[in-house]
């Protein structure tokens, strides 16, 4: 006969702080990515806002610029597609 496993309101409680604690956790990390949610191209110092621009390796790059490094630093980036027949 299987034993009804109930969850105890203290075992209840333990999973809510652990949630708790979690939750104030990413709201620190969070707080951190609104604050670089605004950047600043390394290149061309254009202000820019997630999503329109790029992080490669530590720097930021506009869409622009992205596109720039990307015809001179290909092979270093991303060589997915060599043949490319525009
Ligand atoms: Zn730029």
């Amino acid at each position: 006969m299987p034993e009804e496993v109930k969850e105890s309101a203290e075992k209840r409680r333990e999973r809510w702080m652990e949630r708790e604690a979690k939750k104030a956790d990413t709201k620190a990390g969070g707080r951190k990515a609104e604050l670089s949610e605004r950047a600043k191209c390394d290149i061309c110092g254009k202000e820019v806002e997630e999503g329109e621009y790029i992080n490669i390796r530590g720097k930021i790059l506009c869409a622009e610029c992205y596109e720039a490094s990307l015809e001179n630093e290909m092979a270093d980036i991303g060589a997915a597609d060599g043949t490319g027949a525009g």
